[in-house]
């Protein structure tokens, strides 16, 4: 019924429009058809038939080739005068606000209503928004100094979010205003990650950068002549270097991770092989903390789709924390497993410790970058603080998933579950 109506209103519009648009041609038929009644006496049936048609010809669409700009354009409005505003409001996914000179909310959209609790037609826009950077937006384009301007505002309630919100003038003596918000706090909360992720990495370099430094200078100048004391500093400055080195090639694997965009599908990963050369590559660091790393495995093809370099990666840095954090436990146990709950059908690899584990509160945060539960263990057993979050980030891009279960005393197990299709 509503739809109805609109359709109506839209049709008796478009009508409007073009007897507005022809009014002269009109005025001047109208003016020949009276001076032809008055000079040569024709019928007045005739006069109102002739009439009649002025006023059909003047509402049938314009057609021909030699069309103004003018009509042309008339033309192509005439579709989007049967487009009522709301509709059109409704249709922008952004929060828009209609208002009219007195900055009083004329119509708003779903998004609006859905961003500013509490707003509706007949309400003072000044009064909603107090912020001086919007009451100057509406004085603004109120006060027809500009057609448009833009500002930065933000919403503190229910939740804190950005906009960048842009007023507008309808024009065409509608005297009404368009407000847009456009949500950035995404975009916000992106460039704040960056911001700190610069930050944390600045300050991991810096500090072994620091140190070699100060043992730079104790060489040049104190220590010049102590040979004992040389030893001792340049192994110091060795061992510090190697940290930087390790931070940059952590740097560069995760920078590699994001640069690459999917996954090149159709080459397929024996995970029992994978696993295999993992195990061999860790022996040396399992044998120098005395940690005897045990395997159970399922039987038959433990195969799943996925880049076999970047899943090495992955099980290398979760046997690599078991062998350095879980040392204390002496061992660690690797299993792999095929999981066929349902549609989630895949393979779990599991590589448990009997270490001191993960205190509860800590685990929702350890695959963030250069979250550590203890700075200081993590730098002592040359951890860089990366290394769980590129595991989470190669298998985000593998569809897997990474689980994580301890208990203080008990140890720590980390489940990688790998979809098979
Ligand atoms: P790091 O380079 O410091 O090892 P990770 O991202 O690999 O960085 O790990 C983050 C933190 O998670 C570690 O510093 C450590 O505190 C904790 N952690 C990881 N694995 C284990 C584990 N098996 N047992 C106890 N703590 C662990």
């Amino acid at each position: 019924m509503a739809d109805l109506d609109a359709e109506q209103r839209g049709i008796a519009q478009t009508i409007a429009t073009r007897l507005w648009n022809s009014r002269w041609l009109l005025a001047a038929g109208v003016v020949a058809v009276v001076v032809v009644y008055a000079l040569a006496g024709i019928s007045a049936y005739v006069v109102l038939a002739a009439l009649l048609l002025l006023l059909a010809a003047a509402t049938l669409p314009a057609v021909g080739t030699g069309q103004s700009a003018e009509s042309g354009a008339a033309i192509e409005a005439i579709g989007l005068q049967r487009l009522s505003g709301e509709y059109l409001a409704a249709a922008v996914a952004d929060p828009l606000i209609i208002f009219d000179r007195t900055a009083t909310i004329v119509h708003a959209n779903a998004a609006a209503f859905a961003a500013f609790g509490g707003i509706a037609p007949g309400m003072s826009l000044s009064l909603k928004f107090r912020a001086p950077e919007m009451q100057a937006l509406l004085d603004g384009v109120l006060s027809g100094d500009l057609a448009s301007d833009v500002v930065d505002y933000t919403e503190k309630l229910p939740v804190e979010r950005a906009y960048r919100v842009s007023a507008s003038s309808v024009g065409h003596a509608t005297d009404l205003y368009v407000l847009v918000f456009k949500d950035q706090s995404e975009a916000r909360r992106i460039d704040r990650m960056r911001a700190d992720f610069i930050a944390n990495a600045s300050h991991e370099l810096r500090t072994p950068l620091a140190s070699i430094a100060g043992f730079i200078e104790t060489l040049r100048g104190p220590a010049r002549n102590d040979p004992a004391a040389r030893d001792q500093f340049l192994q110091i400055m060795q061992s510090q270097t190697g940290r930087m080195a390790r931070l940059i090639d952590d740097l560069l694997s995760l920078s590699r991770l994001e640069m690459k965009p999917y996954l090149k599908p159709g080459t397929e990963v024996d995970l029992r092989e994978t696993v295999d050369s993992v195990i061999d590559s860790l022996g040396p660091l399992a044998r120098e903390n005395s940690v005897a790393i045990e395997r159970d495995y399922a039987d038959g093809p433990l195969d799943v789709p996925g880049d076999r370099d970047e899943l090495f990666q992955v099980f290398e840095n979760l046997l690599e924390n078991a062998c350095k954090y879980g040392q204390s436990g002496g061992r660690v146990v690797v299993s792999i497993a095929r999981s066929d709950a349902g549609s989630e059908s895949g393979i779990d690899v599991t590589i448990r410790d009997f270490g001191p584990g993960i205190p509860e509160e800590h685990i929702p945060r350890i695959t963030e970058r250069f979250y550590r539960v203890d700075v200081e263990t993590s730098r002592t057993q040359k951890g860089t603080g990366l290394g769980l979050s590129i595991v989470k980030h190669i298998l985000t891009r593998h569809n897997a998933r990474l689980s994580i279960k301890s208990e203080v005393g008990q140890g720590a197990a980390f489940s990688v579950h790998l979809p098979t299709h």
